[in-house]
Order: C-alpha cells, then sequence, then structure tokens
C-alpha cells in the first residue's frame, strides 16, 4: 500500500528535491555564517541570503527586502509582530477564525492587562460577516489581525476590503498568511497589508524551521524587537539596530533552512512564475527558459473541486464556503454518527491515506464553524497530489462511512 499525504495543510510534502540538495550542500561545502566574517564562503551565504529576501519580496509584493525578516516560522513571526507591536491600552480586532498562533499571543497580552481584543464574527459557513467590522471599532484600536485563508475549513477572507478598512481607519493591517503565501497572488501594496507573516514549510515548500514576516517601514518603527542578541552589525553598541532587517534578526539564522527555502522559491517560480509580482514575464534557469503557464492554486483548486464534487454527489457534508473561487484547497469534513479520530485511524491503516484530524490549532475556528468540540477530519491537497489520489480518497470515505467496512 502506497501512501497518499493530504495533510499539506500541516506541511507540504513531497518538497521539490532540490530542496534536499541546498540544505545538504550548504552544510557540506559552505557551512558559513553572514554578516560576521571576511571570506568567501560568509559572502556566498550572504548572497543567497539576499537572493532569498528578494524573492520574498517578490513572492508578497513587499516593498523592501530589507524588510523581509527571516525566523523560524510563522508562529514566531506572528508573537515578534503582536508582542512587539501593542503597548498598553491598544485594542485590536481580530477574526473568530484564528489560529492558536495568533489567539495565544493576543490570549497572552489580555491575562497579563496590556491589551483588548475583539472578534470579527463569522458566518458558520466560514464568511468572514464585515458589515460587523465598523461597529466593532474603539477609539484605542491599533489593528486588525487576522488569516488569509483558514487553516480548517479553507475559507479565503476579503484581505482587500479589510485592508481598505484599515487604510481609512488609520489602523495597522497584520495578515497571518500561513494557508496562502506560495499558493495565492499576493501583494501587500494592493492589499493594503502593513505586515505579513509566513511559513516557509507549507506552499513555499522550504523546510521546516523557517519563515518570516514582511513589514512596511511605517509599521517596522512601531514594533519593538521581542528578541535581542548579536547581529554582527553596529557590534561596538548593546542597543539593538534600528535598521532592518538587523533589527529583528539577532543571533545565527537557520541557514540550511534559508537555504533550502531559496531552492525551494527558485523552483517555485519556475514552475509558476504568475505568483510572483515579477517585472519579467519569463524566468531564465538552468535548464533554460520556461514560458509554459502553470498555476499551483489552480492545480489544488481543480483538485479540491473534483473532491468536492464527490463529496457532495456522496451525501457528505463539508465544512465552510463551497464555491471554489472562496476557498483553497483545504476541505474540512465532519463524518455524522461517527468518531473523526476513528474515520481518520482507518484511512490511514487501511488505505495509507494521511489527513489530520481533530481541532487543528484552531478552537475558534471550529466553534465558528459548528464542528466544536469533536472537531473533523482535514484533507488538504497540495503541489504533487493528482486526481487519482482524488478518486481513490473518495472511495475510502464512501467504504468508510456508507459502506460495507468492518473493524
Ligand atoms: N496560522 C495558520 C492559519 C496556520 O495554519 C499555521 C500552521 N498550521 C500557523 C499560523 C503557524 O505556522 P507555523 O506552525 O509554521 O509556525
Amino acid at each position: 500500500m502506497g501512501m497518499i499525504y493530504l495533510d499539506n495543510a500541516a506541511t507540504s510534502f513531497p518538497k521539490p528535491p532540490v530542496v534536499a540538495k541546498a540544505v545538504a550542500n550548504y552544510i557540506t561545502d559552505c557551512g558559513a555564517n553572514v554578516n560576521r566574517g571576511r571570506y568567501k564562503t560568509a559572502y556566498q551565504a550572504e548572497e543567497s541570503l539576499y537572493e532569498t529576501r528578494c524573492l520574498i519580496r517578490e513572492l508578497l509584493n513587499a516593498p523592501d527586502e530589507r524588510g523581509i525578516i527571516l525566523t523560524g516560522g510563522a508562529t514566531l513571526s506572528l508573537n515578534m509582530l503582536l508582542k512587539g507591536l501593542l503597548k498598553e491600552g491598544d485594542h485590536v480586532l481580530t477574526s473568530s477564525m484564528e489560529h492558536n498562533a495568533v489567539m495565544r499571543p493576543l490570549e497572552q497580552l489580555r491575562d497579563k492587562g496590556i491589551v483588548t481584543y475583539t472578534t470579527i464574527p463569522v458566518s458558520a459557513q466560514g464568511k468572514l460577516l464585515l458589515e460587523f467590522l465598523p461597529g466593532l471599532l474603539k477609539p484605542n484600536t491599533k489593528a486588525i489581525v487576522m488569516t488569509h485563508a483558514s487553516n480548517v475549513c479553507g475559507a479565503l477572507f476579503p484581505v482587500q476590503e479589510v485592508g481598505r478598512f484599515c487604510r481609512e481607519k488609520g489602523l495597522y493591517f497584520i495578515l497571518d498568511a500561513a494557508q496562502t503565501a506560495g499558493l495565492v497572488k499576493i501583494d501587500m501594496e494592493k492589499m493594503g497589508v502593513h505586515a505579513i507573516a509566513f511559513p516557509g514549510h507549507k506552499a513555499m515548500m522550504g523546510p521546516q524551521g523557517v519563515g518570516g514576516f514582511a513589514v512596511t517601514k511605517d509599521i517596522a518603527r512601531s514594533i519593538d524587537p521581542l528578541i535581542a542578541g548579536g547581529t554582527g552589525s553596529i557590534s561596538h553598541t548593546t542597543d539593538m539596530p534600528a535598521f532592518l532587517p538587523d533589527k529583528f534578526e539577532a543571533g545565527t539564522p537557520n541557514l540550511p533552512g534559508i537555504m533550502g527555502l531559496l531552492a525551494a522559491l527558485t523552483w517555485l517560480k519556475m514552475n509558476d512564475p504568475g505568483l510572483f509580482n515579477s517585472k519579467d514575464t519569463e524566468v531564465a534557469f538552468d535548464e533554460g527558459i520556461k514560458t509554459e503557464v502553470f498555476s499551483v492554486l489552480g492545480h489544488e483548486l481543480s483538485l479540491m473541486e473534483r473532491f468536492l464534487t464527490g463529496l457532495q454527489a456522496a451525501g457528505i457534508s463539508v465544512a465552510g464556503p463551497m464555491h471554489i473561487t472562496d476557498r483553497v484547497g483545504v476541505v474540512s469534513v465532519k463524518p455524522p454518527f461517527q468518531d473523526p479520530a476513528r474515520i481518520a485511524g482507518l484511512l490511514e491503516e487501511k488505505y495509507g491515506i494521511l489527513t489530520r484530524v481533530g481541532l487543528h490549532c484552531a478552537p475558534e475556528a471550529h466553534k465558528s464553524l459548528g464542528t466544536w468540540p469533536e472537531g473533523t477530519i482535514r484533507f488538504s491537497f497540495g503541489y504533487f497530489n493528482t486526481e487519482e489520489d482524488v478518486d481513490y480518497t473518495l472511495t475510502a470515505l464512501k467504504e468508510l462511512l456508507h459502506g460495507n467496512e468492518t473493524t
């Protein structure tokens, strides 16, 4: 029995082979730190780090590569953004569809009496109820922090409208792009986003343990660095540098991870150039020039549409929006009258299908969707999944939920 990996919302797998090679090459052939040594391999590592920032800047249409901060991941980025920006007396708006990477830092800040926060409601179909937004605003509201797409039901949020609202009201807009960076076209400028947190290991296809955030100059000035330490710059002083990216990059970075991420982004740009906000329409690579159009999102959406249609035909209900333009390739199924954990266990045991069951680190989202407290089985598609994977999974689910399966 082979294995069908449908847990790409947790982390993408497999990675393009160039990723592991780049990690290994860095460790075996380079190994140098950045911003510290004055020798050739250190300069090579610095060059690669800079290229990584440039590719991420292009991917997000961030204002400046110096505002691309590399961290250990989206969770660390969100902690740095929220704990660095929010000050005593501030109020924040968030949605009731958030991951704990947003909710727990907010809750910590609220427990300490530093901030208050209010959640913008979401319908049982996963739609952000924007009409409530103006009424939730307070004189001390400083920012809106929310996800771009739900990691539970795949619902996409209307980022541009929220961005417009933030601009009108003078609020900062912090976006959690954990489920969209490297998948959905993002344009920080057009979307009116001031800070965006991303993991490197999901749709960006890099290794785990690397991610980051992008910031505008304006919000960067208002954020205190949560982590302080050596940067290899202005070492004569014990103050943290005020300039970017050093202000937020203390300590030796995860260089093997960054090299893997660089290889992943280079691969992604070759495969789906339209995802990047580049000026060049053709992208030159070692293998030549690639011009054919491929959309990672298009691929995922077509698999998801096939899956949703099959589920609907089988009478299996799904949490969140049904229309494919309102979502990404994350599908949550709540099996009627059956324990989701048991079904997910059987999917692996009998069919080799790997999913994620439970609450997906997002209890508030499950409460909004009416799938609390037992949670759902989440199927999340990725670049390497095929139509055969979808059809096989549909057959397995039908057998387990309606069929003659016995245990
Ligand atoms: N936000 C969302 C919506 C997520 O799905 C995740 C990861 N599941 C995170 C934040 C945190 O990402 P990471 O675990 O890579 O730090």
